[in-house]
Order: C-alpha cells, then structure tokens, then sequence
C-alpha cells in the first residue's frame, strides 16, 4: 500500500463492478461514498493512504462478515478489518483495491455473568461504554488504553491493548478468555472457552490477540472481568530535575515490591507541550512522575513509593481526592493531541525491561542531541513502556501530507536499535501496522520472521487479510 503522513487528496475512481454482487447480498452495507471512502483512508498514526479504498463494508452482523469474507476470498480483493480507527501504527488503514471491513456497528453486550466474572460482547463496543455498563454490576474489563472513550473492544483485541492501569491489572491478552473469529474464506471459527483455566490444543486465543487483523476477523469475544478494586486510592505527583532520576525512582519502585495501579513518566518536552495545549504551567521541571496507588493498602505504598521518590531528590505531592487524582491523569491524557497540535506525529512505542528505563531514557537524549531534535516522550514507566514522539512539520497537499523526513527515520532507526540492545521490543501495546514493519526481522531474527509467516500463511493462504501491514 502506498501511504504518506498528513492529510491528502485521493483520485476519485468509479465503483468496481463486482461489488454489484457484494451490493446484491449486503445492500447499504456496502458504501462507497467519498465520506466512506475518505475516512477509512486514515487511523490516529497520522498515515494516509494515497488511493480511496474500493468500498467499506459496515457489517452489523456475523453474516454479513462472513458473506464478505467469502466474496473476497472469491475475487482475491484484500480485506482491512477495522474498528473505531483509532490505531496508532496504521493498521486499520484501507486503499487502492481493499475492501475495509468496519465492525463497528456491531456493537451489543450479549451476557455479563457475574458468578462467572466474564462478558460475551460483540467487537464494535467501545470499552468505555462497556466498562460503564459493567460498572453497575461492580465489575470492569481491565483493558485501559488512554484512548478508552474512543475505541473498539475488538481493536483492542486486534491490537493487545495496554494502557494506564495494566501495570497493575494486565494488559488485554490477560483478559480474553475466548473468541469467535470468522476466518479469511468465511467460516466461522470459535477459540478458547467460558472457564478460568484451560489448555486444550494450541492457545488459538492468544495467537489472536495482537495480530493486528491479519489472521481473521474477530466477530464475538468472552472477556475475563475482574470486581471493580475497593478502598481508597492515593495519587502522587512528583517533579524530579532529570529524567533519569525520575526513570530510576519508577524503576526501584516496582524493584521494591510497591504495586502501583498506575505510574506515568512525563519528560520535561513532554511537559512543556501540554502545558502549551492546556495553558497551563508545566514547564521548568526535568520530569514528572505520577503514582497512583490503590486498595486497601493505598497509603502505606504510596508512603513506600514517596519514600524512594525523595531519596532520589524527587519533590512528591500526595492526595486521596479520586477527583483530582483524575485531574492529573486527564492532563497525561492530553499528551497525544498536544502533539497532533504541534505538526505531524510520527508516533513510537518502545518497551524495554523496567531496570533498562533509566538507560533508554539516557538513549532518547543522545538521539535528541545527535540529530538536533526534541524527542517528547512519556512512559507507562510500571510497564518500561515508552512513547517517544517524532513532530515534523506538516506538508501541503502538493506533497501529498509530509512523508517522514529521512533524517526522523534515521533517529527512530537508532531509537529502535538501542531499545532492542538494552533487551526491549518495537512495539509495548501500538502493534506493528505499517510504521514498524521495517524493525520486524531485526526483533524477531530470520528463522522467527519466516515461521511468523508460515502461520500467517496457514490461516490466510490467499494472502487477503491485511496484506501490506506487519509482514
Ligand atoms: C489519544 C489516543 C490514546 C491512545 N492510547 C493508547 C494506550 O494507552 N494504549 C494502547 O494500547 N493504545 C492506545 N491508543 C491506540 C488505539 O486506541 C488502540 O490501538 C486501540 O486498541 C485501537 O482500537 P480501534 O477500535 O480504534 O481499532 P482500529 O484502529 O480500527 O484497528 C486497529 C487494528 O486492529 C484491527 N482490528 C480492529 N477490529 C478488529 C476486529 N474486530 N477483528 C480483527 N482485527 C481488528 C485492525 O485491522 C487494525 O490492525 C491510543 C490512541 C489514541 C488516538
């Protein structure tokens, strides 16, 4: 697929005929609008495919999924599954040739068993809606991308969603019990089970999780639920005046045994440009550090935590107001539109294990240097999660949007070979989509590379389901 960063005029082409066949089983589903067409050109990664997809297909059943899959399987034409489009490494994106097949519209929560603590819902629920819902029966979905309010329970899945609080309650694979999948030529596959514990065959289910839309379409998911936590929580905020002092801090606070439900590094660039997006004052600190501690253990681990904070000359607040510990959370929320403020985005995702968060840190600001740019990065620092960010000015249409400048490539080049050296991986929760696929065989070596294939191959053998992204 031919993509560019930023936004860019596409060439309107004619319907292709054979979707009067799609048409004729399917009926409105099938759009092929310039509204459609346009808006499934792009996710939040800020890349844009150059051609319209052939049509989007909004499916609100699984056989209409299923007649897709089988029409395509038909005609060779390549499938992009998608949810709310709210990836960030260009995965759900659709152009020249595809069909993009959006669950969106399948959007119901089928069962919620409290005796059993699961849920049986369909793709297309956004999980904030859900966990509102399971929240009246004192029960949450763990999962907690930043992007919650906005995105799929199926992207999640497609994706292994982390996010703030899965560095104490796990990230999506640890909650997915089962899944129906329907399958590149259009059968109908069901994976895992209702049970808490279960090995029989391959774990098809985990295969699942994460693979980006490439190996099937994920119609109906069992999700594990957990009882909502109780107590209380305490919420730190701590400024440190470098960066590594606050990694170090983040580091030997998890080394110590505290079990924080949430902690986030914000860098001072990071700072600076929410500050600017909020007109707030942030800026003047080399870091910023937030702990959130909860249960009935609360306060004596944030007394833990703001212990070792002190000791490594971090100056810590404390309160155990929920409402302005959310306060603090919502402005680290802010830190991907503060970006999208500043130019285009070219969005990463590093991980590394939690005592390498000090040397990766030290890394991103040799890169900064090296290259004469400011690499905003903030962390799910309990996970060794990074997410430095790239901004570059944006292109007019004449350049088609803005692709990425060498040198920016040249950086996350070096970015990616010091994150894989300190024992880390491309992407902690982001997936490899289209903007990580050029790192893949470095991470997984040949014989990895060729064997990932071979399975993708396996359920996939036309080659139809979100060919171009990952491999
Ligand atoms: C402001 C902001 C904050 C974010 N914060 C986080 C964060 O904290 N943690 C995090 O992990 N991510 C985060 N994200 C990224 C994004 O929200 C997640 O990747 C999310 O899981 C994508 O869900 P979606 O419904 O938008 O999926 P889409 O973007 O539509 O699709 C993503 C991928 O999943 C596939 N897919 C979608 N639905 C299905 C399905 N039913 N079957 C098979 N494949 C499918 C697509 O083909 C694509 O490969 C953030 C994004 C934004 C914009």
């Amino acid at each position: 697929m031919s993509t560019a960063l930023g936004n860019a005029v596409a060439p309107e082409l004619p319907p292709d005929p054979r979707l009067a066949e799609l048409r004729a089983e399917l009926g409105d589903a099938v759009r092929v609008d310039a509204e459609a067409l346009d808006a499934a050109r792009a996710d939040k990664s800020g890349q844009v495919s150059r051609t319209r997809p052939l049509a989007v297909i909004e499916a609100t059943t699984v056989e209409q999924v299923q007649a897709t899959m089988r029409f395509a399987t038909a005609h060779r034409i390549p499938v992009v599954p998608r949810g709310a489009g709210t990836g960030l490494a260009g995965a759900a994106i659709g152009g020249a040739g595809e069909l993009v097949l959006s669950v969106r519209g399948m959007d119901r929560i089928l069962e919620v068993s409290v005796d059993d603590e699961l849920a049986v819902v369909q793709p297309g629920v956004l999980n904030g809606e859900l966990n509102a819902q399971l929240a009246e029966r004192g029960l949450w979905w763990a999962p907690d991308p930043a992007s919650k309010a906005i995105s799929t329970v199926g992207g999640n899945i497609a994706t292994n969603a982390g996010g703030l609080l899965c560095v104490k309650y796990g990230v999506t694979r640890e909650a997915v019990l089962g899944l129906r999948v329907v399958l590149a030529d259009g059968r109908l596959l069901s994976m895992g089970h209702r049970s808490v514990k279960g090995v029989t065959g391959y774990d098809l289910t985990a295969l699942m999780v994460g693979s980006e839309g490439t190996l099937g379409v994920v119609v109906e998911a069992t999700l594990r639920l957990q009882p909502l936590p109780r107590g209380g929580v305490a919420t730190i905020s701590a400024a440190f005046p470098t960066v590594e002092l606050a990694a170090r801090a983040a580091s030997d606070i998890m080394a110590r045994g505290v079990r924080p439900a949430i902690m986030e590094l914000l860098d001072a660039s990071a700072l600076e440009a929410i500050g600017d997006y909020l007109d707030l004052d942030l800026g003047g600190r080399g870091a910023q550090l937030l702990v959130q501690t909860d249960g009935s253990g609360a306060e004596a681990e944030a007394d833990q935590a703001v212990a070792i904070i002190r000791s490594l000359g971090g100056e810590a607040e404390v309160t155990s107001d929920r409402a302005e510990g959310e306060r603090l959370f919502d402005i680290r929320r802010c830190f991907h539109p503060a970006m999208e403020a500043r130019g285009t985005v070219l969005i990463e995702d590093v991980a590394v294990p939690r005592s390498a968060l000090p040397a990766m840190f030290a890394a991103i600001q040799r890169i900064e240097a090296t290259y004469g740019i400011s690499i905003p990065t903030v962390a799910h620092a309990g996970d060794g999660n990074l997410h430095p960010n790239f901004v570059f000015a944006r292109g007019g249409a004449e350049t088609i949007g803005g692709d990425v400048p060498e040198q920016i490539w040249a950086a996350a080049d070096e970015l990616f070979l010091a994150c894989l050296r300190l024992g880390g991986t491309l992407t902690g929760e982001h997936g490899i989509g289209l903007l990580k696929k050029r790192w893949l065989r470095d991470e997984l070596g040949d014989d990895g590379f060729a064997l990932q294939k071979q399975l993708k191959q396996v359920f996939d053998p036309l080659g139809i389901l979100n060919p171009g992204k990952v491999f």
